[in-house]
């Protein structure tokens, strides 16, 4: 079997697994997906999913946080962590997209790369969910974690692993291949405790770092 058959199988094992692979993260236009995923950084969905209503309630988009004060959104997501990082960053942000995209989103990687706080992983989730566009894959903790055990990278660095993925997995599933992986990797191949007696990829998993 080829690398690009056994992650074919991979993938469709997984998409049966999960039919409807979507962000858990609640958003309803690309302005409050890249404000979400910011917020996502080292803080669980459902943490960030509990602070975004209030905070689109009082900056409903780019415009308004623009004009906010740092302190008052370094209040309001202190619970994410990071908080003033994150909170500088989204008020710049803000700024630049008012200031150079007439209140848009941007949506291309080049000048989503532009914009303070985000970096590739961000980047292709808004241009993949919320633009439709793919321009590369997503790599977080689970996709990094999951890749390198099935073998789909020899590497740990993320642009290595996100150029090795893009290789394997055809264009059109280079967003769902990004949450089938964060999916499964919180459900079954869990960083700590992988279920691999319980595992659809077994028969296709070379288990790799985990010593058995
Ligand atoms: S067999 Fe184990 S290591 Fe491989 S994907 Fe399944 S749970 Fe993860």
């Amino acid at each position: 079997m080829t690398n690009n058959q056994r992650s074919a199988q991979i993938f469709n094992k997984l998409h049966d697994l999960f039919p409807l692979p979507v962000t858990m993260l609640a958003w309803k236009n690309p302005w409050e997906l890249l404000v979400a995923t910011v917020l996502a950084a080292q803080c669980t969905d459902a943490r960030v999913n509990m602070v975004t209503p209030k905070f689109f309630q009082r900056w409903p988009g780019p415009g308004e946080l623009s004009r906010a004060l740092v302190s008052d959104v370094e209040q309001m997501v202190h619970s994410t962590g990071f908080f003033r990082q994150k909170a500088k960053n989204l008020v710049a942000a803000a700024k630049i997209i008012m200031r150079e995209h007439c209140g848009q989103v941007p949506d291309s990687m080049a000048e989503l790369l532009t914009l303070p706080g985000v970096a590739r992983k961000t980047a292709n989730i808004v241009l993949s969910n919320a633009l439709g566009k793919h321009e590369g894959i997503a790599v977080d903790t689970h996709v990094r974690r999951l890749s390198f055990r099935l073998g789909l990278t020899t590497s740990t660095n993320p642009a290595v692993i996100e150029r090795d993925l893009m290789l394997l997995f055809p264009r059109q599933q280079w967003g769902d291949i990004n949450h089938l992986l964060v999916l499964f990797g919180r459900d079954t191949c869990t960083a700590r405790k992988p279920r691999c007696q319980d595992c659809v990829l077994e028969g296709l998993c070379p288990k790799k770092g985990l010593g058995t």
